[in-house]
């Protein structure tokens, strides 16, 4: 069984400027040895990255810990155990997906074939965020090698912890010039920036995708972008209330609320609010017992920063379960919060934290246009039995990906593209996605070289009437 142990690991030192200016020389120099376009060289790298992480399991348990109490079974499940599921179906898969793909060829052509191959951009880089600080640095770089790229890791500082871990794992097992990590803060990230990659890949907040992109435009690389904003769950009046406040409960809560696809706020048809409510609360009671603070399955939040920011959406609003708070500990109880309305500060942002307003609506066209009226979601839940509603908030709303009658799940199906829309960002990955996102569609005609039909070539003459 599983036991915490204070990792020794203190934060690394901010990374200089010519150090990631000489580590990007060096990974374009290995890249164009062509060692990363061999499938063989791809899997064993991706091997090694497998007995890395099984070696490193318990340092990186650690490490989570240390930062925000992060449960070790939410470790497993949300980070280290998504990570390998990852790299298992990559591994079986990665020599059909790196087969050139034939496509149909036309008439004109004639003798031609057509194929699209799958290249390396070059250089890639990741940018993660604090909140899935393992999950969401491997889960790319797991897309980008299996592509055949180099790679440049940014943890997130605000996990040093974790970034510490990573930065080990990743400098024991690969060659600078193949894998590297860059730790630090804010102007490591600035400094990253000002290099020029042939993929960056964000995952984090909405203001910072745009300072992101803002400095891709500069060499015109081209970026994926993980961002946020407020994810809704919407709850009809025919839905199975007990199981949509289990689901609900289990989505919001997990890690503290800081998740990107965490349900933000709660659309319930308001005849059914206060059976909700006190259904939500049951689940809260059973989950995490009358004392979440003394849960080992509750996680704490990660800074005081956030811990003040999350503390003050408390002066608005009734609170109808929880609204404890422990600065020492960064302990915020898991709180459902009513009479909110969208001048509120909690409704102003993403919240990404364990504070579940909940808003009364009285027909789902209302909750429609409450959708439509805000930036387009990472996220949307649906909780209804009728097949006529669901396909009606399915066809009328923008968002990234969600679910009909549960939350988040829809992240561990691999062969559902995951990513945002609008401010929630820009292109998806997990399984092949991952492997088709860092990958350049190449596409190549073959030309038959014993025909050459003379049609085609000027001088045309009266060819136009002849079509
Ligand atoms: P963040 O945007 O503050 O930080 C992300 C990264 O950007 C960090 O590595 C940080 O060093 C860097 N950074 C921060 N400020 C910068 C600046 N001014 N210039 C350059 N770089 C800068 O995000 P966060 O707080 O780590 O994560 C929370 C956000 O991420 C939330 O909005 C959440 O919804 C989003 N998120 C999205 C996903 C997804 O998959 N779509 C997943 C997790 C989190």
């Amino acid at each position: 069984p599983y036991t915490h142990t204070t990792p020794a690991t203190a934060p690394a030192p901010d990374d200089s400027q010519q150090r990631i200016q000489q580590l990007v020389r060096r990974q374009r120099a290995f890249f164009a040895t062509g060692k990363t376009l061999d499938t063989g060289f791809r899997i064993s790298q991706l091997r090694a990255l497998q007995q890395a992480i099984r070696r490193h399991e318990q340092a990186l348990f650690d490490a989570m810990y240390a930062d925000f109490r992060k449960p070790a079974f939410e470790s497993f499940s949300t980070e280290i155990g998504f990570v390998e599921l990852e790299l298992k179906l990559t591994l079986k898969k990665l020599q059909d997906w790196v087969k050139p793909r034939k496509v149909k060829e036309t008439i004109i052509n004639f003798p031609a074939r057509s194929r699209i191959h799958a290249s390396p951009y070059g250089i890639a880089m990741i940018i993660g965020p604090w909140n899935y600080p393992f999950n969401l640095l491997m889960a790319p770089l797991i897309g980008a090698m299996a592509a055949g790229n180099c790679v440049l890791l940014k943890p997130s500082e605000i996990a040093p912890h974790t970034s510490a871990a990573i930065a080990k794992l990743i400098s024991e097992t690969f060659d600078e010039d193949y894998i590297a990590v860059a730790e630090g803060g804010v102007d490591v990230t600035r400094q990253l920036l000002a290099q020029r990659y042939d993929y960056i890949f964000f995952t984090g907040s909405t203001r910072v995708g745009q300072i992101v992109m803002k400095a891709a435009a500069e060499h015109l690389t081209p970026v994926t972008l993980e961002l946020g904003g407020k994810s809704p769950a919407i709850v009809a009046e025919d839905a199975d209330l007990a199981l949509a406040a289990r689901r609900i409960v289990w989505g919001k809560f997990m890690n503290a609320g800081q998740t990107c696809v965490a349900p933000d706020y709660i659309l319930v048809q308001e005849q059914v609010k206060e059976e909700l409510v006190q259904q939500m609360a049951k689940c809260i009671r059973q989950f995490y017992g009358d004392a979440p603070q003394e849960s080992p399955d509750y996680a704490r939040i990660i800074n005081d920063g956030h811990f003040d920011r999350l503390s003050a959406y408390l002066q608005h609003g009734t609170i109808r379960t929880g609204g404890q708070t422990d600065s020492a500990s960064r302990y915020i109880a898991p709180t459902l919060l009513d009479q909110v309305n969208w001048e509120h500060p909690v409704m102003q942002e993403e919240i990404f934290g364990p504070i579940l307003p909940i808003l009364p609506i009285t027909t789902l066209q209302e909750a429609i246009g409450v959708v439509n009226a805000h930036e387009k979601p990472l996220a949307l839940y649906f909780f209804s039995s009728s097949h006529e509603k669901q396909e009606a908030v399915l066809r009328s709303t923008q968002f990234g990906g969600g679910c009909i009658n549960d939350t988040i799940s829809h992240l561990a199906n691999p062969n559902l593209p995951f990513g945002g829309v609008g401010a929630s960002g820009m292109g998806s990955y997990h399984g092949k996605s991952s492997f088709d996102l860092f990958s350049h569609q190449k596409s190549i005609l073959q030309r038959g070289t014993w025909l050459d039909l003379p049609l085609r070539y000027p001088p045309y003459r009266n060819r136009l009437q002849m079509l």
